[in-house]
């Protein structure tokens, strides 16, 4: 193992560009600055500094700093992910606006989605039939995701994992190696309409009450003849943890 190749002076930079996103969304409107979705797809301007283009907004430390980032391996530092490359933002996305659910009496919150057309529409498919087959549906948790919205999520977790590298990219994967970042293969996070996966029952807890789950055990024989598979087997090669929710539409 190595040390990690980022420095004091890149937490400086990370902090400045994670403060130009903030702002850009405050700007524009976004609801939530939280909500990285919003502007990292309507706003190419990060996506395109990512590529290496020029933008006024985006310096030369700064792209610096991003293709630094780019140029990292992640097995380098133990983790096994596969590579899927930085590519443009499709042009068949749809958008599922945020929409609010409950979940033990209280109201969550799932913030704008974008999913390639063929993902959403096998979904939709697999959903119905789940609502007549077992009476209980399922919600798109997560879906696509930008290169610059991933990796402004991984600069934002070196930030919250007090800029130690090795904490970061253990729970957020680097731009290029998110299977949520796919657009031929689109993975996404499945909710169930009970609520779960909910992050407040912890991980041990949350893939006990998913996998008894009716929900779970019917996309288990199910899933397959809409497209879907699940990435993250239990104790699977890729050395990430066993992944319940997240499921790739790989086609029939
Ligand atoms: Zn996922």
């Amino acid at each position: 193992m190595q040390s990690h190749p980022l420095t004091a002076s890149d937490i400086l930079i990370a902090d400045s560009i994670l403060r130009k996103v903030f702002k850009d969304k405050v700007l524009r409107g976004a609801k939530n600055p939280e909500d990285g979705n919003i502007l990292l797809i309507s706003d190419f301007s990060y996506f395109d500094a990512l590529l290496g283009d020029f933008h006024s907004d985006i310096g030369m430390r700064e792209r610096a700093l991003i293709k630094k980032i780019l140029a990292i391996n992640p097995k380098t530092y133990g983790i096994p992910a596969t590579k899927i490359g930085v590519h443009r933002v499709p042009k068949n996305l749809v958008k599922i606006p945020p929409h609010r659910y409950e979940y033990r009496g209280e109201s969550r919150v799932i913030w704008t989605q974008y999913v390639t057309r063929p993902a959403y529409q096998a979904f939709q498919k697999m959903n119905a039939a789940m609502q007549r087959e077992i009476g209980s549906g399922m919600r798109i948790a997560s879906g696509y995701r930008s290169p610059a919205y991933q990796l402004h999520a991984f600069l934002r977790q070196w930030q919250l994992s007090g800029y130690r590298f090795l904490s970061a990219i253990r729970l957020v994967a680097l731009p290029g190696y998110s299977e949520h970042c796919d657009s031929k293969h689109q993975a996404i996070d499945i909710l169930f309409e009970s609520g779960i996966p909910d992050n407040l029952d912890g991980y041990a807890q949350t893939v006990k009450l998913m996998t008894r789950s009716r929900e779970y055990q019917w996309l288990l024989k199910n899933a397959r003849r809409f497209g879907f598979a699940l990435s993250y087997v239990p104790k699977n090669a890729k050395g990430i943890k066993f992944e319940p929710w997240h499921w790739r539409y790989v086609g029939k």
